[in-house]
């Protein structure tokens, strides 16, 4: 229950006059930090105000400012402002601000959060006017998927050809534009089999009965609330006497209409937003809501700001030149004070490895400071991807080097849901007695052995004294399975047997057995028929698995290596380098920032433009826009001539975006590793080959051939620029190729230089990995590879 205190609330509203004068008096250091423009938005305390400007212009700022003015001023107390934003780190810190701009803590506001937040308290109040109790479950994803698996079983429905997952998406999508099931119009009675609604309208009876509700029931419950209780409304309309929302770009139509009831009467709502940072369209939001705002509140101020206090000119122009390309915007320049900076820095790579093992020298390179730029620390360094399976490269190469990162908005690569599952099957096809492994996939994808049958075959493994694989075997044999998990656990074993066998094969791929593994065990074909939103990315983080195989010689390598940089990991306090998608960017800013992976079909996403068109373009280039501004002195941009897919080379091209960015913005660096061959396509591929750090020889004889690459036509592109700008100079690089034949020549008691934990000695050594006591980190073990010997190390520059 919220602890909110109604009478409390009300009262202070009959004596904010009074206070307002004397408060009104008190010292407002925080408006000297404004330019004009915030100011005036800060200072224009009643009525509509609209602050629609460009990114880093100071429109956070000015609101969180403006919260600070009216409790300076005494217009409201902290309960009676109601202030949104978009995810809860940025509420904290618009508290923290709030906080510090008035020299004072600040008690109470509780109205300060997201929408979800907000309306899970407004709903516990009312719960009983939309037929709950006040102590609702909030159900998560899975349990939603669950309940409406039920009822599409209990309608008869073919739950193969018509899964729950995509009705929760219809579901969802309905609750977005605030479509009750009685709302949901004629145009969309044919989704999902033309049952789609009926079943919605079942599902939020089945919600009432369990006193549940969804994530997006919060807000329609508190909409229907106000709707249908004009005293309801009302009373929150008196009490949220001023109402102020960031990041209005983004809000969809359920929310937007939830605002305009409560700015209803009072109209003292400020919005602030940039329509060019638009990006969750795919989520529902309507750019459109904050276009009409005069519209809707008429006589609205309205604030634009155009000086940019956070990135340098190149940065800002490279912004605007990308943003340039869409239509049907309103259209804002930008300018920035700042006379220096460094030019945006685009760079391709041979492929995403080789990309991500420059990006971890430079951050590396950076803490010393580069180029003529300041020393930066890795906590003001951050890396924003496009897909989150872009992650990957990322980890397993810092984790590798021992550069501390840190992932924001979701879990790591490898301790993800599908990747953990993907790892258990490899760890039992590779030791069939790993237990945990199976328990773990034994059941997934379904397999009818639900509770019972687990107990079943863990008792039999227990009492027999054998794996959990050979109790399922028994427990098979011995007919103690009921006919479903039988028949499925049955040829489970099987498989097992054969993958096991297949594994010690020498001649057998472990790509190929990987993908077969996941092909053959049903684990594919369960995320394939999954239509919820995230499937997509499982399937991509799959892939993305298979390609981390390839730099190991088998599964059980890649199995060690896996287990060793997990098990060496532990969380430090010291600086980290944050890695997140663009999405989980949007409202923060870093002094230097890296966009990898700008290539066409990756950035923009293909599958954006195959769902949306040209719709989906644009809020891609918006996407760049988010990503570009997010960078305050340094942005590197790069891309990968080639990505592996499923053990083929495929050539990818730069992104579109790269042609759109202005050329006098950007310096063109060139790719490490091609030095001497100038940078026409054949000297490149003859230089480039054998200077690809941890390359081994024979593999680079697989390839395809690098020409081939450098003629492609996003190449050639990149390179007729860089010629015209004269910068075909190689650049001096910190690559150096470490020889892994000496690696592999080494013998216990040699003394030897880890870049993470320093020097030690070699206490033994199993194939590639070693064993070393290290002076300050203690015994670990490590992969050959990252160990030059003690007498190199002072020749390696890290
Ligand atoms: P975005 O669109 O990316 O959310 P924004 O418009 O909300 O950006 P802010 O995050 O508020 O911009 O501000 C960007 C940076 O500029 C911050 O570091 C902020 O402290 C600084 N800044 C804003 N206004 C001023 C000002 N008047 N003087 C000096 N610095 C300012
Ligand atoms: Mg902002």
């Amino acid at each position: 229950m919220s602890h909110f205190d109604e009478d409390d609330a009300f009262a202070s509203a009959a004596q904010t006059s009074l206070s307002a004068r004397a408060m009104a008096a008190r010292p407002q250091p925080y408006l000297d930090d404004l330019n004009p423009a915030q100011r005036a938005a800060v200072e224009a305390l009643d009525g509509p105000v609209l602050m629609l400007a460009g990114a880093g212009t100071g429109k956070t700022k000015a609101l969180t400012t403006r919260i600070a003015h009216l409790l300076n001023v005494g217009k409201a107390r902290p309960n009676e402002i109601l202030a949104v934003t978009f995810t809860n780190k940025a509420a904290r810190g618009m508290k923290d601000r709030v906080a510090r701009l008035l020299g004072q803590t600040v008690e109470g506001m509780p109205w300060l959060g997201t929408f979800h937040a907000i309306c899970v308290k407004l709903l516990r109040r009312h719960a009983e006017l939309v037929g709950l109790k006040s102590n609702f479950t909030i159900l998560d994803t899975d349990d939603q998927v669950r309940l409406l698996k039920q009822l599409v079983l209990a309608a008869d429905i073919d739950e193969k050809r018509w899964p729950p997952r995509q009705l929760a998406g219809h579901i969802d999508h309905w609750k977005n534009r605030a479509w009750t099931p009685d709302k949901v119009p004629a145009a969309e009675a044919s989704a999902f089999n033309q049952r789609g609604v009926e079943l919605y309208a079942q599902y939020q009876a089945r919600l009432k009965e369990l006193n549940a509700v969804d994530f997006g029931d919060l807000l329609l419950h508190v909409l229907t609330i106000f709707q249908t209780h004009k005293d309801v409304l009302a009373q929150y309309q008196r009490w949220f006497r001023y109402i102020l929302v960031d990041e209005y770009q983004d809000t969809n139509v359920a929310q937007y209409l939830w605002l305009r009831l409560l700015a209803q009467s009072h109209r003292n709502i400020c919005c602030v937003g940039d329509d060019d940072q638009s990006i969750y369209g795919w989520r529902g939001a309507e750019v459109g809501n904050i276009l009409r705002f005069e519209k809707d509140f008429p006589g609205a101020t309205v604030i634009r700001l155009e000086q940019n206090y956070r990135s340098t000119p190149h940065i800002l122009s490279a912004a605007s030149g990308v943003i340039r390309a869409n239509a049907g915007r309103l259209g804002k320049e930008l300018w920035t004070e700042e006379q220096d900076g460094e030019k945006v820095r685009l760079i391709g790579h041979w492929d995403g490895e080789e990309e991500a093992r420059w990006i971890g020298e430079e951050l590396e390179a950076m803490q010393g400071g580069t180029r003529g730029m300041r020393p930066m620390s890795l906590d003001e360094s951050a890396i924003l991807v496009r897909a989150s399976h872009q992650m990957r490269a990322f980890e397993d190469r810092f984790l590798t080097i021992g550069l501390p990162y840190r992932v924001i908005g979701g879990p790591r690569f490898y301790e993800r849901l599908e990747i953990r599952d993907a790892m258990a099957y490899f760890r039992v096809a590779v030791s069939p007695d790993d237990d945990l492994a199976f328990e773990r996939i034994m059941n997934t994808p379904k397999r009818g052995a639900g509770d019972k049958a687990q107990q079943v075959i863990q008792r039999t493994a227990r009492e027999s004294g054998v794996s959990l694989l050979e109790g399922a075997r028994l427990a098979v044999s011995a007919d103690m399975l009921s006919g479903k998990a039988k028949g499925q656990i049955g040829t489970l074993c099987q498989q097992f047997d054969r993958w096991h066998d297949l594994v010690r094969r020498p001649d057998q791929s472990h790509i190929e057995l990987a993908e077969m593994i996941l092909d053959e065990s049903g684990y594919t074909g369960m995320w394939q028929n999954d239509k919820t939103p995230e499937a997509p990315g499982r399937l991509e983080n799959l892939k993305e698995l298979v390609k981390a195989l390839e730099q190991f010689e088998n599964l059980q390598g890649f199995l060690e290596h896996v287990a060793l940089i997990m098990d060496n990991e532990q969380e430090e306090g010291g600086p980290k380098v944050s890695i997140m998608t663009l999405h989980a960017a949007k409202g923060l800013e870093f002094p230097a920032v890296f966009l990898p992976g700008w290539e066409d079909g990756l950035f923009p996403s293909q599958r954006s433009m195959d769902e949306s068109g040209l719709k989906g373009l644009e809020e891609e280039r918006r996407l760049a826009y988010v990503g570009i501004t997010r960078a305050e002195e340094a942005c590197t941009i790069s891309f990968a001539a080639n990505r592996r897919v499923y053990g083929q080379w495929q050539s990818a091209l730069p992104s579109r975006f790269i042609d759109e960015l202005p050329e006098a913005h950007v310096e063109v660096l060139t790719p490490p590793g091609l030095y001497g061959g100038g940078f026409g396509a054949a000297g490149m591929a003859a230089s480039a080959a054998p200077q690809i750090m941890g390359m081994e020889g024979s593999d680079l004889h697989d390839r395809a051939s690098r020409a081939d690459v450098y003629n492609s036509p996003g190449w050639r592109r990149l390179q007729s620029r860089a010629t015209e700008r004269g910068m075909s100079q190689p650049r001096e690089t910190r690559n150096q190729v470490i020889d892994l034949d000496a690696v592999s020549a080494f013998t216990e008691g040699d003394r030897v230089f880890h870049q993470k934990f320093g020097y030690g000695l070699i206490a033994a050594i199993e194939g590639d990995k070693l064993e070393i006591a290290f002076d300050k980190a203690g015994t670990k073990k490590v992969v050959a590879k990252f160990i030059v010997s003690a007498d190199a190390a002072d020749d390696v520059p890290f």
